[in-house]
């Protein structure tokens, strides 16, 4: 009997990479084969960042990462174009994905037997090539349920004309989807994009065709907790499985500290600087892979930190530096860190967050209360899970502009950080229930199971 072997297609950013590499790394550890398939610009980040890791970094035996080329010019000027990278994931990713499991499969490359893609939840072609080879095939969704069944509504939404057909919202309205869901506000939907119209169309259409494509999935994965989100998963319908936090899956010691599927190396050093501090005294702060901040509001922000007092652990992924005081050693800098294992020390008293998926999900998990300061597609969403439902952190009030002051960064860190506040003691709430779900027996745990137990029979 022959090991089952496992196609893995992330979309090609941080945010989605990382959490299918943890799903990886899962399905390796039972047994499973593992080929996971990046854009070549990705995967020369992550080897190099394997490369320069000083904590031993590997690839676990049974993941062989490859690459295909996506025809853009390895420029990150180019790569920064908006809309670039999604016209290329529509354009040229297919035919390379279609070659690349053309080859594999043909007998004078050995004829290996793919028993299952395991495509990005976005990526609907990935699922269609999948099916033209007659190959068993599941979607991975790296966001919330909420974000997928927004997605799964849209023709509701049309229908009920509260947007056109390009995604436009017709009218400025705050909506629920169901009840006990988080509100949403239509012109803060995930493809709003009013600034890039083509862009909106291009990820709207994406988000229309993937709909279609997924139908024809074995199975539709979350990264996301049933008892997070439990009205979101009920109007989704029971095919909807989720299976997060998926980094919790393949928990151990020696696993914890690897960063495999980071495009930068991690600056571990901050480890040592956050054990000087006392616990819960500590601001995190980190926005993700993509920096977004204005200049004006960047310095708001930095001022409001410093009026604090308080330790500042800042990261700054595209190496733009906060405007900090030099010399200051009460806020420290780094470009990547070990975020996980950031969360999960005792230092740290609040998370001040772009509400990324992955990021408010690793809060949740170590019982951090947040900060939030949303910018684009889903991060809305996460943040009303945060502020609204689950009531583990604060969002900022904004002036007439739009825009926070470092008095109100101020107010809200000294408000959020009090040991003995509501954030703090619904944030160990919420934290007992992710745990849970993930052990033993729990929600998480149980449908991973089910999902690794119907890979291992396709070999039978
Ligand atoms: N991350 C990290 N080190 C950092 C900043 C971020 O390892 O210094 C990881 C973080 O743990 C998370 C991912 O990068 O898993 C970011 O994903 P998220 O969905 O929060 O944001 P995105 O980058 O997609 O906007």
């Amino acid at each position: 009997m022959g090991r089952p072997h496992v196609m893995v297609i992330p979309y090609p950013a941080q945010g989605h990479i990382l959490p299918l590499m943890s799903f990886s790394r899962y399905l390796a550890k039972q047994g499973i084969q593992i080929t996971f398939v990046n854009i070549e610009f990705n995967h020369n980040r992550i080897i190099n960042s394997i490369s320069k890791s000083s904590h031993g970094d590997y690839v676990p035996n049974r993941i062989k990462l490859v690459s295909i080329h996506d025809g853009l010019e390895d420029s990150p000027e180019e790569r920064n174009i908006p809309g670039k990278l999604s016209e290329s994931v529509l354009r040229f990713m297919p035919t390379k994905v279609e070659e690349l499991i053309k080859n594999m499969i043909s007998e004078t490359s050995g004829g290996t037997i793919i028993s299952c893609v395991v495509a990005d939840q976005s990526l609907g072609w990935a699922i269609e090539i999948a099916a033209k080879f007659g190959i068993r095939r599941a979607a991975f969704c790296p966001a919330a349920a909420a974000s997928m069944v927004l997605g799964f509504s849209i023709q509701k939404l049309v229908d009920d004309g509260l947007i056109d057909c390009d995604g436009t919202p017709r009218v400025n309205k705050t909506i629920q989807l169901s009840p006990g869901m988080p509100d949403m506000e239509t012109d803060k939907f995930v493809w709003v994009c009013l600034k890039n119209k083509d862009s909106q169309r291009n990820i709207f259409q994406l988000m229309l065709q993937n709909n279609k494509s997924i139908e024809s999935t074995d199975w539709l994965l979350c990264n996301s907790v049933y008892e997070l989100e439990t009205a979101a998963f009920g109007i989704g319908g029971p095919n909807i499985l989720p299976i997060g936090p998926i980094v919790l899956a393949h928990h151990s010691l020696e696993e914890e500290s690897t960063s495999l599927g980071s495009f930068l190396p991690q600056d571990r050093d901050c480890l040592d600087w956050l054990d000087r501090h006392i616990p819960g005294s500590v601001i995190y702060v980190a926005f993700g892979s993509f920096g977004f901040m204005g200049k004006a509001q960047l310095e708001e922000l930095t001022i409001g930190l410093e009026l604090t007092k308080r330790p500042v652990l800042w990261v700054t992924s595209t190496g733009e530096q906060p405007p900090i005081k030099v010399g200051s050693d009460r806020i420290r800098v780094v470009r990547w860190a070990p975020q996980r294992e950031v969360l999960s020390y005792l230092a740290i008293g609040c998370f001040v967050s772009h509400c990324g998926w992955n990021s408010t999900l690793e809060g949740a998990e170590n019982g951090i209360p947040f900060l939030c300061i949303p910018y684009f597609a889903d991060q809305f969403i996460n943040k009303a899970y945060i502020c609204d439902v689950w009531k583990i952190g604060l969002g900022f009030d904004l002036d007439e502009r739009g825009e926070f002051t470092r008095l109100e960064v101020k107010k809200k860190i000294d408000e959020v950080m009090r040991v003995d506040g509501e954030c703090k003691k619904r944030a160990i709430k919420v934290k007992e229930i992710v745990i849970k779900s993930a052990s033993k027996d729990g929600t998480s745990y149980e449908n991973l199971d089910k999902f690794v137990n119907w890979i291992k029979s396709l070999v039978n």
